[in-house]
């Protein structure tokens, strides 16, 4: 499927929607998720035009990952989580719900956050 360049993440990145920028370089934005479920739930996402971590894996350049995984350190560096712990979650496709079809890395912490999976 193509790349949906009106979803909301898309226009995060092009200034059309406000966030709350936790971090940002040329490779990637974090910013606060708009519906915490955690009290630390940013959005890492990276800058380029990739719906989920298939095509990311599969097109982005070493770069691009790099720095993907880098913004994550820096995040629970920013929001003092590193050492308290904290969890990632990547959802993909229909059977992860993902819900905005622009590639994004959930970073929760703050509290103990219970079982990965509810069901
Ligand atoms: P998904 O289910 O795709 O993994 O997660 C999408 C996340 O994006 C949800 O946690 C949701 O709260 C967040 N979200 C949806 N729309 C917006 C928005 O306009 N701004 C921000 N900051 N987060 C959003």
């Amino acid at each position: 499927m193509a790349y949906d360049r009106e979803n909301i993440f898309a226009k995060i990145l092009r200034g059309e929607i406000p966030c709350e920028i936790v971090h940002e370089d040329d490779h990637v934005l974090a910013f606060e998720d708009i519906n915490p479920q955690a009290p630390v739930h940013v959005l890492i996402i990276p800058k380029g035009a990739y719906e989920n971590m298939t095509e990311f894996a599969k097109k982005a350049s070493a770069e691009a990952k790099t720095a993907f995984i880098e913004a994550v350190g820096t995040v629970v560096n920013l929001k003092r989580i590193d050492k308290t712990g904290y969890r990632t979650i990547i959802n993909n496709g229909e059977d992860s719900l993902q819900e905005v079809p622009h590639l994004h890395v959930h970073v929760l912490g703050g509290r103990r956050l219970g079982a990965l999976l509810s069901t």
